[in-house]
């Protein structure tokens, strides 16, 4: 690992303030701004890897006490803290009973151990696992060097996206609670030197188009502080389904987040969104469009996997994606279906 220089903050405003310094890592001549350090279960990850070479690493746990690390109820939905932990969402108990979906896809990620580390920003900034990404003697990876090309496209890509690529990047987001998120129309609440506002969670992240290297709309030194989900009862009708090479400890090579809004088995309401197979976190509108005002049954949750997936691009090794990603949304329209609210 490189040195680097280690600060710890307090508050929002010393971590807003450290976060604006501009320096040079040893060794290169461009400047950039610090790396947060909260669960650390990515960055630190990547430092060791050689892959991200931040100059200053700038320790938020400490707003971890604060509002930032809190999840509270209000009449208009509920609001999670930046820097709660996954394990400690995943257990509220207000999630676990109006926002199963939420729980379901927090339980499903990493570990235990990472889950007790890892925080709910942390997680739905967390970066690639192409295998190209995270493996600094491939020179071509658009996404580590812009402009370098992408080994993957014709390399070994059977866990890469099939949804939302372009010809620079092919590589699958792989966060679960991203999906329930962008599903539930979640808002983020990015806090800077101008003050705090919200955002569509699912204007956070950019897809690679012809800049892979930039992943989300943050500007340097901008600093995620909160979740805000609405409420509405029939998010009780909610689940994240995933489905990854083995049970535990995996990413998904395809999973499906959906709530359903059912009245006398007619589907009023759906939202559904993809994970595993796109290159940021999907939500997935037409699809959602093709079930409402339908009696729900299984050619219907077929008609809609079918237009879910009627823009994906598959490359040599990964079209199985398509097959298993319709799969797994049908599966998961049925289970919402069956749930007792
Ligand atoms: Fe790099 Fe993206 Fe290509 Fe992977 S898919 S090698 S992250 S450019």
């Amino acid at each position: 690992m490189r040195p680097f220089i280690y600060e710890r903050v307090n508050t929002v405003a010393d971590a807003l303030h450290a976060g604006a310094l501009r320096e040079s890592p040893p060794g290169s001549a461009a400047e950039a701004t610090p790396e947060f350090l909260a669960g650390g279960t990515t960055l630190i990850d990547l430092m060791k890897l050689d892959v991200m070479r931040p100059a200053r690493v700038v320790d938020i746990n400490a707003l971890g006490r604060t509002a930032v690390g809190h999840i509270t109820e209000s009449p208009n939905g509920l609001r999670l803290g930046a820097l709660a932990r996954m394990s400690d969402a995943a257990s509220h108990p207000v999630v676990r009973r109006n926002y199963p979906m939420v729980a379901q896809s927090l339980e499903l990620a990493a570990s235990a151990q990472l889950r007790n580390m890892a925080t709910l920003a942390g997680n739905v900034l967390q970066r690639t696992r192409c295998s190209y990404f995270r493996d600094v003697s491939y020179s071509n990876c658009n996404k580590r060097i812009p402009g370098s090309g992408c080994a993957a496209l014709e390399g070994v890509n059977r866990q890469h996206a099939v949804l939302g690529t372009s010809g620079n990047c092919i590589a699958t987001y792989p966060g679960d609670f991203a999906q329930a998120l962008i599903a539930l129309d979640a808002q983020v609440e990015l806090s800077s030197p101008e003050g705090a506002h919200l955002i569509p969670f699912a204007s956070l992240h950019r897809a690679p188009g012809d800049t892979p290297h930039i992943e989300t709309i943050l500007s340097p030194g901008e600093l995620i502080t909160a979740f805000e989900l609405p409420g509405g009862a029939w998010m009780r009708r909610s689940v994240y389904l995933k489905i990854r090479d083995r049970d535990s400890y995996e990413f998904a090579l395809a999973s499906a987040a959906v709530a359903l809004d059912l009245e006398h088995g007619a589907v009023r309401a759906a939202r559904i969104a993809l994970g595993g197979v796109a290159t940021v976190p999907w939500r997935a509108r037409e699809a959602e469009a093709a079930l409402v005002g339908q009696p729900f049954d299984q050619a219907a949750a077929e008609a809609a996997a079918d237009v879910a997936f009627g823009a994906a691009k598959v490359r040599e090794h990964n079209a199985f994606k398509v097959a298993l990603g319709k799969r797994t949304l049908v599966r998961a329209l049925q289970q919402a279906a069956a749930m007792e609210v």
